[in-house]
């Protein structure tokens, strides 16, 4: 048997890691080729400064930034078979830079080594499936020698990442606004904008952190527009919650309310669309960024063709954890230890996992709700059993700490579902540590800045 996993950013190296601690164990596991289109692993979590396009012509993956740290407690996303401490060698704080968190990612796949499982520079570009042989056709183009392959697999499991394709609205006068428009998944720099006066269109988490990110870096101010509600913040007081934009003309920006700003640039925080441009439609997943994908037995299986997995497609409350239970359980799907129902039943799993989700209308609820999902997942498996119900209390005290002050919640600390260990305060309050490289993040709180 042949499997394909397409992305080595955290779902698809959670991926390896499964198949990889079964063979550990002893298993015959099959034959595993992964194809990752940027050089190294990681996904979004490897800093691209790029925008545009890659030096092959393929878009560029990349929707973080310099500065970027992360927006949740790391204690909501440890892995559960390799945690902080065992990484770090010592209890760290609980909202790291992003550098941080990619070495810890880093750690864990290298100590499991399955690198020369990955074939990197090499993007997929197409995949079809035969039903007379009842395999799948993947295409590849190696960027570095300029070759493409074609070879035959069993199963092709998809970690791709949906947060890289750009939802970009149009509002009337961009074509003539004399400042810069740019989505969040090109913004790289804050430091761009200092002195500048910005527009942010959207109330998630984009908004909200790429509007802190400039203001710690010393914009001007921060003008936030919603279409539906404001965020709400204490915020600053150059920043302000403004209605929806109507329209721009020149460096003016007209809201609905019949106010106006005049801004330098404006950021399109408007979210990502799931965008698979390498698969047929058949094959292709359509769904809304939701915690209950549609087409999804268990959130996992492709309901259209159940020889295909997706994994990570969800809107995300947990993150690593949450991929390292689909990729459990996808591994024993594929190993004939799961067996899966038939279509009727599996059309019908989604369908309720949907209308759960549509009953519940707050946060506190969504976040229980996945949770409930990552329990069920790793009981089927031997995904090492974890506090889930700690990482849901390190989540509901992230967002008490953000309604409290917008501007500090990354100051605090939680406990350790993995290890217990409570995770200690960062060396420096993080509107003042303006180095988020490792070696600052993780220096002796003496020598801080
Ligand atoms: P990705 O990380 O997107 O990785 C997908 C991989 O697939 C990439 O390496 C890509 O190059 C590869 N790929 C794509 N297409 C192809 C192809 N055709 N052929 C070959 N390879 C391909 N989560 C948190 O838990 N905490 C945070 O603080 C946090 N911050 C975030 C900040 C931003 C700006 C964004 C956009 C997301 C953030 N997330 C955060 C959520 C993030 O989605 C997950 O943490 C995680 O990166 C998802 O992993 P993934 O492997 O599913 O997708
Ligand atoms: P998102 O959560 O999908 O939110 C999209 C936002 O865009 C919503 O507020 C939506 O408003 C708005 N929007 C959509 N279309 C619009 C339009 N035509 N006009 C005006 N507003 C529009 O996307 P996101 O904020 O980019 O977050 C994506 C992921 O990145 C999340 O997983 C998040 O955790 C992650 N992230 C993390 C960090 C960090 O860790 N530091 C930073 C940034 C992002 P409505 O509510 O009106 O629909």
């Amino acid at each position: 048997m042949k499997i394909c996993v397409i992305g080595a950013g955290p779902s698809g190296l959670a991926q390896l890691r499964a198949f990889q601690s079964a063979k550990e164990k002893g298993e015959a596991i099959p034959e595993i080729v992964c194809y990752e289109k940027q050089p190294d692993w990681g996904g979004l979590w490897r800093y691209d400064w790029r925008t545009g396009v890659d030096e092959y012509g393929n878009p560029v993956h990349g929707s973080m930034y310099r500065y970027l740290w992360s927006n949740g407690p790391k204690e909501g996303l440890e892995f559960a078979d390799y945690s902080f401490d065992e990484h770090f060698g010592k209890p760290i704080a609980s909202y790291p830079p992003r550098a941080v968190l990619f070495d810890y990612i880093e750690g864990r796949v290298k100590k499991a080594g399955v690198r020369d499982w990955i074939q990197f520079s090499t993007v997929v570009r197409d995949v079809s499936y035969d039903e007379g042989t009842g395999k799948f056709t993947v295409t590849a183009r190696n960027g570095e020698t300029d070759t493409e392959s074609c070879e035959e697999f069993d199963h092709v499991i998809v970690a791709s990442g949906h947060f890289s394709f750009p939802n970009v609205p149009y509002y009337p006068g961009f074509e003539s606004f004399n400042g810069r428009i740019l989505h969040a998944h090109d913004f790289r720099d804050a430091r761009e904008f200092e002195g500048k006066d910005i527009l942010i269109l959207g109330t998630s988490y984009s908004a909200e952190d790429i509007g802190s990110q400039c203001w710690k870096y010393g914009c001007a101010s921060v003008t936030v527009a919603h279409r539906t509600a404001p965020m709400g913040y204490d915020w600053p007081d150059n920043w302000k919650e403004v209605p929806a934009l109507e329209r721009v003309e020149g460096k003016t920006a007209y809201f609905k309310d019949g106010t106006e700003k005049t801004v330098d640039a404006i950021i399109l925080c408007t979210g990502y669309k799931h965008h698979f441009p390498f698969l047929p439609d058949d094959l292709r997943l359509k769904t809304a960024n939701r915690l209950a994908a549609s087409d999804l037995y268990k959130g996992v299986v492709y309901v259209p063709n159940p020889k295909m997995f997706y994994l990570g497609m969800q809107d995300q409350w947990f993150t690593f954890n949450m991929f390292d239970a689909q990729a459990w359980w996808v591994r024993d799907a594929i190993l004939g230890k799961i067996a899966l129902p038939d279509g009727v039943a599996m059309e019908a799993d989604w369908q309720k996992r949907q209308a759960d989700e549509d009953a519940y209308d707050s946060d506190h609820d969504a976040i229980v709700y996945q949770g409930d999902y990552v329990k069920e997942l790793i009981a089927e498996t031997d995904y090492p059993s974890f506090d889930v119900e700690g990482a849901n209390q390190a989540f509901f005290e992230w967002k008490k700490h953000k309604k409290k002050a917008i501007m500090s919640f990354r100051d605090n600390g939680y406990v350790s579902p993995i290890t217990g260990t409570i995770a200690p305060p960062h060396h420096t309050p993080w509107r003042h540590a303006l180095d988020d490289s490792l070696e600052a993040y993780l220096q002796a709180p003496k020598a801080a800045e």
